[in-house]
């Protein structure tokens, strides 16, 4: 098994706004005629031009593939890209050729104004966006050290003055490059926890097409959604598990679920609406991640499943210096503010939130039905934040930055003081990540056991149907 950071860790999705809109002007032309299992495959299917605006419809119902696009680097000054065969320079609005290249030449791409600047083998000109298109769609882009299946789309930063790389695919091949790196490369004898993981994202694309809309593609290409490495390291066991699941999701009341999933639950999975500010789901509910009759937890043996962070209180001070006035920014947002309630009492008039000063005391006056830490009042010289539900682990992040943020909200405090001075602060805890949804490390030892991806998923989604995408 690989280290377990490769497992997820949802550091940032909490933020997602659940918007249900369609694709971002993304197509992908060089995927015409092929089919990835989604159904009965009507055959080749006429390019679409590339259209800047968004799609009504984000779900195939026809057996067309579902093409998304990646955002992968943002506000970048200059973009070289290039094809590992003969590719196609494309209008990105018209689908206009503007160049042909062989597999040595590199397009350069940079910001003119609001537009994109291009030049290869001797040619140049400016498009509202350019795509770069194989001819043969089993050749790759490639930027750096990375390549890609299906096509670059190169568009200006929306708000920002560089350029934006998406990597526009079909959600199939997309899904190749993510569950290696969010569940690890494994033995064959864990073949259904890598297939519930490819259920899993496979089900949370789908059902958050569109939340990122405004940044001009579908899904980020890191934690903030799921981490996708292109083509460069595909594993074989994965990329089975994923063809061995094509089009197969899960759905509740005729709608894809929010198909969330972390590293290790630490024995407890969470109600989302009681660790994030978010409606509740009849299928991501605490339960604890055991079998039926009883027994130790599947992710018991996980090196995440007990674990200790230590802080000197200066150490400590001078992390919450900066995550306290954060918090306070991040949980005051609508939509937010209202599941958090009062978040900070001031000592005096004097005293300003931004200005934390001097820690004087944790204490944990609320937990979850999981036991996690729903309400963490900090007391401080300016006065009393109370921080709520997942976002402790970004208020007490670990004093060596590594990990980034606490592992999870699963944790007790221990106060050492000197006299009346607090010295130092630890918590011992349990779990590595948010503890929505399905459990990695779980799902592995599930799979060892001889569970069905079908039991595993069952037994994480309670009440979602394993289905056909669009059925
Ligand atoms: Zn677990």
């Amino acid at each position: 098994m690989r280290r377990i950071s490769t497992l997820h860790d949802f550091f940032a999705r909490d933020g997602l706004v659940p918007l249900r809109l369609a694709l971002t002007s993304l197509v992908v032309t060089s995927l015409v005629g092929m089919c990835f299992g989604l159904g009965a495959c009507a055959g080749p299917k006429r390019t679409q031009p590339v259209d800047t605006e968004p799609r009504p419809d984000p779900v195939p119902t026809d057996g067309t593939p579902t093409l998304l696009g990646v955002g992968l680097l943002e506000n970048q000054n200059t973009l070289e890209i290039s094809a590992n065969g003969g590719a196609l320079v494309l209008d990105g609005t018209s689908g206009r050729r503007l160049a042909r290249l062989d597999g040595s030449d590199q397009v350069v791409c940079s910001r003119s104004g609001h537009q994109v600047a291009w030049r290869v083998a001797g040619l140049h000109g400016t498009s509202d966006s350019v795509i770069l298109q194989p001819v043969d769609p089993g050749h790759r882009v490639i930027h750096g050290e990375s390549e890609f299946r299906g096509d670059f789309l190169v568009r200006p930063t929306p708000g920002g003055g560089g350029l934006t790389l998406v990597n526009n695919l079909d959600l199939e091949s997309y899904l190749l490059g993510v569950v290696p790196w969010e569940i690890g490369r494994h033995d064959r004898n864990r073949l259904a926890a890598l297939e519930a993981q490819a259920v899993a994202a496979r089900t949370y694309t789908l059902s958050h097409l569109g939340t990122r809309k405004s940044r001009g593609f579908d899904v980020y290409a890191s934690v903030l959604d799921q981490v996708y490495k292109g083509a460069v390291d595909e594993d074989p066991l994965c990329n089975f598990a994923v063809e061995n699941t094509a089009g197969l999701v899960l759905r509740f009341e005729d709608q894809e679920i929010e198909a969330f999933y972390s590293a290790c639950c630490g024995g407890v999975s969470s109600n989302i609406e009681e660790v994030w500010p978010r409606d509740p789901k009849p299928y991501l509910i605490s339960h604890p991640d055991s079998p039926k009759g009883g027994g130790d937890a599947y992710c018991s043996t996980s090196s995440h499943f007990h674990w200790r962070e230590v802080w000197t209180v200066g150490q400590l001070e001078e992390i919450m210096r900066r995550s306290l006035p954060e918090y306070v920014e991040y949980i005051t947002q609508p939509g937010r503010s209202e599941w958090a309630g009062p978040v900070f009492s001031p000592r005096d008039g004097s005293a300003s939130v931004d200005k934390p000063g001097r820690l004087r005391n944790l204490e944990i006056l609320a937990r979850t039905t999981s036991g996690r830490v729903a309400k963490l009042a900090v007391t401080t010289d300016a006065g009393v934040y109370h921080v709520r539900g997942d976002r402790v682990r970004w208020v007490l992040k670990p004093a060596d930055g590594n990990p980034f943020i606490l592992r999870s909200a699963m944790f007790e405090v221990e106060l050492v003081r000197d006299g009346d001075r607090l010295v130092e602060v630890a918590t011992r805890g349990r779990g590595y990540g948010h503890g929505i949804g399905l459990c990695q490390t779980g799902a592995l030892v599930m799979a060892e056991q001889g569970k069905s991806v079908k039991a595993i998923l069952d037994h994480y989604y309670p009440g979602a149907e394993l289905t056909k995408v669009g059925r």
